[in-house]
């Protein structure tokens, strides 16, 4: 008979000291039996919710993960704490197939992780029959919703988990928030007697900043510099072309850079992945075909250097970031052709009138996180239908409130110049007019000759975009579908013209890359928390992860997290019971890595 408790797999098993949030109760209904449907986000803690009970529970956990390159890694990582882990799917051969088969029935699995494609095997199910299950995890489990955005038609089957294995309690898990998911997901699993554990939805670790685009590759480099000397982060840019580019110039500028996009060969996006798993300090520059199955941990900052296409990608691109509940930043640069960009494809689209109804209000959310000038966190959760009651002070404005100022006057300039031009141009030309510029083109068009030619110069070009661009955003300027984003006037741009309303916009001076130093941010930086005269300890603890690793053959991450490296740092354990105290060193990391780090400890001495 099993006696162990969670609390006791947590600790020696996987070396925590505390469950997380609603961690404890989830793992508590699993071990009694029930279902149960977890919505928690990402880097919440997912795993644990069907790992403990696994271990706790007679017989196997089975998981069923979409995410056929991830369960390499997971069972690898499950290894290394001593947890009997396997998978099945396409990649074994069939003498591996056997002898998972073999295990599984001998009792000698506590976790199992099978792709839905492979469940429904007959041969699996039959197999599945003859095993003892613990549980059965159904990961990612928004895959079975048609409303969602990973729709994978094996999912739907998986409806069937109940009739197939009765009195097996089931948990259902996911990031996806939105409440038309959830009820599909539900329904779909028949869950509606289970219990629903729904998470909030912040990772408040995670400091969101958005700032207008001007030279975005000096201020991505002064980020950099200034912030993330020697992290790991991913950089999504919109194009293949603006991927291999920025990841050519910041190599050159001495950054471990690497492109990936559907369009390089797949030896190469597999080999640039790798590194970025093993290496610490590996900035992906790649389109979004990147990230889905991209587990690691640390990954300490995401940048978009467009915008993205919706609130829901933003978040989920952006939720790559600091899965280990360190602190990481997603910035994001936006401009006024950006804001053109997706007004146009939002118009072009063919779907129906309600699908494109559906779209423009997607875009206009995102817009509004853009532009807004208080807490963004609040509209990113007041979006996903949670409630943040105060301010967060970890996001840009909430650091540095953005002023705003009394913009009637140039958006009244701008306004009437794209109507004196002929509502025919786009913002490049309608600055050039407001400001003077002396072109070809602009003489050619007579355009010298309207009074709006060079009222406006008192604005720089970058405050003119600035300008349009919250003029567009707020709807008062309309862009064609041409492809050439052209502008027109809407209604609401009448009263403005009129002076009837007055116009208050975001002050967007701090667009040029300054120098000086960084913006402070609440939360410490792992890196700044570490004494100068730690730093070798910190360097040295790092090789010998690194070295662990590769001869372990997984990443460093999975050795030791950076967070339990830092406590070495801080609690400098030289023996075996001081070591376990530390969160994420149980039972067999102590056995296989603990001698080796305290040997680096001891070396570093006492200061
Ligand atoms: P999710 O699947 O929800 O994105 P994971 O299960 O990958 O999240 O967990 C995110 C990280 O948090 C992992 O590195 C995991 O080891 C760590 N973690 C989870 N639960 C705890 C806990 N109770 N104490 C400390 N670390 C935890
Ligand atoms: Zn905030």
């Amino acid at each position: 008979m099993h006696t162990t408790t969670p609390l006791h797999v947590l600790e020696h098993t996987f070396g925590y000291t505390a469950f997380r949030g609603e961690q404890e109760a989830i793992v508590q209904s699993v071990c009694d039996g029930e279902d149960v449907l977890v919505i928690m986000p990402t880097g919440g803690g997912k795993s644990l919710c069907y790992q403990v009970p696994a271990l706790v529970r007679q017989g196997v956990g089975l998981v069923i993960s979409p995410l056929i390159a991830l369960m390499q890694d997971q069972v690898s990582a499950l290894h290394e704490l001593g947890v009997r882990a396997a998978f099945l799917n396409s990649t074994l051969s069939y003498e591996e197939v056997q002898d998972v088969e073999q295990a599984l029935l001998q009792g000698e699995l506590d976790l199992l992780y099978v792709a839905p494609e492979r469940l429904l095997q007959p041969r699996t199910l039959q197999l599945l029959q003859r095993a003892q299950l613990a549980l059965v995890a159904i990961d990612e489990a928004h895959c079975v919703s048609q409303w969602g955005h990973d729709f994978r038609k094996d999912y739907l089957s998986l409806s069937e988990l109940a009739n197939h294995f009765p009195g097996v309690p089931r948990i259902a898990l996911t990031a996806t928030a939105d409440e038309r998911t959830r009820d599909e997901i539900i329904a779909r699993l028949g869950l509606e007697w289970g219990r629903h554990f729904i998470c909030g939805f912040d990772r408040p670790n995670i400091q969101y900043r958005i700032q207008q685009k001007d030279k975005a590759r000096d201020q991505l480099l002064l980020f950099l510099r200034q912030e993330q000397e020697g992290n790991s982060g991913v950089i999504y840019c919109l194009s293949r072309k603006k991927v291999e580019e920025l990841a050519e110039w910041l190599s050159q500028r001495g950054y471990n850079a690497l492109p990936f996009h559907a369009g390089l060969p797949a030896a190469t996006r597999q080999r640039n992945q790798d590194r970025f798993l093993r290496d610490d300090n590996v900035i992906i520059v790649a389109t979004i075909a990147f990230g889905m199955g991209i587990d690691k941990p640390d990954v300490r900052f995401v940048v978009h250097m467009d915008m993205p296409k919706s609130i829901e990608a933003y978040y989920q691109e952006t939720g790559r970031a600091g899965r280990d509940g360190e602190a990481a930043t997603a910035l994001m640069f936006y401009g006024v052709e950006d804001v053109v960009k997706l007004k146009q494809m939002a118009e072009m689209s063919e779907a129906n009138e309600q699908f494109k109804r559906l779209e423009q209000q997607r875009l206009n959310a995102l817009l509004g996180l853009c532009e807004v000038v208080t807490c963004r966190r609040q509209i990113l959760l007041r979006y996903f239908g949670d409630v943040l009651e105060t301010p967060c002070g970890n996001c840009d404005n909430c650091i540095d409130t953005p002023k705003t100022w009394d913009a009637t006057t140039a958006a009244q300039m701008a306004l009437s110049c794209v109507y004196r031009t002929g509502q025919r141009f786009g913002t490049n030309y309608i600055i050039e007019v407001l400001r003077g510029a002396n072109t070809e083109r602009i003489r050619q068009s007579g355009h010298d000759q309207v009074s709006t030619y060079g009222i406006g110069k008192e604005h720089s070009v970058a405050e003119w975009r600035a300008i349009l661009r919250q003029l567009i955003a707020r709807g008062l300027l309309a862009v064609d579908a041409d492809g050439y984003g052209v502008l027109s006037l809407t209604e609401a741009a009448r009263p403005v013209l009129r002076g009837d309303t007055r116009l208050e916009l975001r002050y967007d001076n701090k667009i040029v890359a300054q120098d000086g130093k960084a913006k402070t941010t609440r939360r410490p930086r792992l890196l700044d928390d570490i004494d100068e005269a730690d730093m070798p300890l910190w360097q040295a603890l790092r090789a010998c992860r690194k070295r662990l690793a590769d001869e372990h053959g997984v990443p460093p991450y999975v050795i030791f997290h950076d967070a339990t490296l830092h406590e070495f740092i801080i609690h400098r354990p030289d023996s075996e019971s001081a070591m376990l105290a530390i969160s994420g060193v149980g039972d067999q990391k102590l056995k296989k890595f603990g001698a080796e780090f305290i040997e680096v400890i001891r070396e570093a001495g006492y200061n």
